[in-house]
């Protein structure tokens, strides 16, 4: 790795499954030399106003964004949408519908567990959550806390990843009705870390007419050769290559912020994105 990056294209805070407040998060990567950083929190733009105060005090530009997780037969499609707006309140009812599916998924979740003998409690979970978006993520973490598992990420092989004994579907968007639902509300959708999609080369096409305007070449588990894999996509497809450190404060991605490097011209590419969006949108 070569970094520290200028640039760091996905975030999470506690507004979802991270572990730092937006502000303390906004900090961090900035003594790490992040001068434009995206907050992109499961489902919500909750931590925005609050990243972008700390950013004006710091120097770093935060891009307002939020990812959007599917699971399908693709595997898990996870959409991270750019430039939307937290003010937009119909984008924010959809938000939250999702927000809402999420706790129930983690309480049919936490049922299961209990079933299975996992003395945990929903409680627990929406503590640590501390209002945030749920997920399991904060399950994991309960287990974990609770000596059930000798891992974080244990908690997810044995007992809450998709065939595991806990798992419980999630009720959402399909991959490409994320897509739509960011470019109808003005931003920029760039699909997460593509070594999660099953089917990677035959669902691209379908998500780039749905709108879908990047991928994310640089991330932290991809080899080089894999980057240059999606790097090739990229061109196929016209498609913006975004990066990011998927941070989330835990370490279970073995991460800082601006630790991916991500080339600075990332986000004028993403802008002209927007603009293409807003002119197609005003020509009807
Ligand atoms: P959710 O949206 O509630 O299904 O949680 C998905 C999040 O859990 C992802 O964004 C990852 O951060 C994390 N995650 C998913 N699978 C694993 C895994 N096998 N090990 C560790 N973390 C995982
Ligand atoms: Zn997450
Ligand atoms: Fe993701
Ligand atoms: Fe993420």
């Amino acid at each position: 790795m070569n970094g520290p990056s200028t640039v760091d294209l996905h975030t999470h805070s506690l507004r979802s499954d991270g572990a730092l407040e937006p502000a303390e998060l906004v900090q961090r990567a900035a003594a790490n030399g992040v001068r434009i950083q995206a907050l992109s929190d499961h489902d919500t733009l909750a931590g925005i106003a609050d990243a972008m105060a700390a950013g004006a005090a710091v120097g770093v530009r935060v891009i307002p964004a939020t990812e959007l997780n599917t699971e399908s037969e693709w595997g898990d499609v996870h959409v991270l949408g750019y430039f939307l707006d937290p003010a937009d309140e119909v984008l924010e009812g959809r938000l939250r519908w999702l927000r809402e599916n999420r706790g129930r998924r983690v309480e049919l979740m936490v049922e299961r567990l209990q079933a299975l003998g996992y003395a945990i409690s929903l409680e627990r979970i929406l503590e640590k959550a501390q209002g945030g978006s749920l997920g399991r993520p904060h399950i994991a973490s309960a287990l974990f806390e609770a000596g059930y598992v000798p891992t974080y990420d244990a908690a997810f092989d044995t007992l809450i990843a998709k065939g595991a004994p806990a798992y419980v579907e999630r009720v959402g968007l399909t991959p490409i009705e994320a897509v739509e639902l960011v470019c109808a509300h003005g931003g920029v959708p760039s699909l997460a870390h593509p070594g999660s999609v099953t089917g990677l080369e035959a669902l691209l096409p379908l998500l780039v007419r749905a709108g879908l305007a990047g991928i994310e070449c640089h991330y932290g588990r991809h080899t080089p050769e894999y980057t240059g894999y999606c790097l090739g996509l990229a061109a196929a497809h016209d498609l913006v290559p975004t990066g990011g450190s998927d941070f989330h404060g835990r370490g279970e991605h073995g991460t800082e912020p601006g630790d991916v490097p991500v080339p600075p011209e990332t986000v004028a590419l993403l802008e002209a994105r927007r603009q293409r969006a807003t002119i197609a949108t005003s020509e009807g």
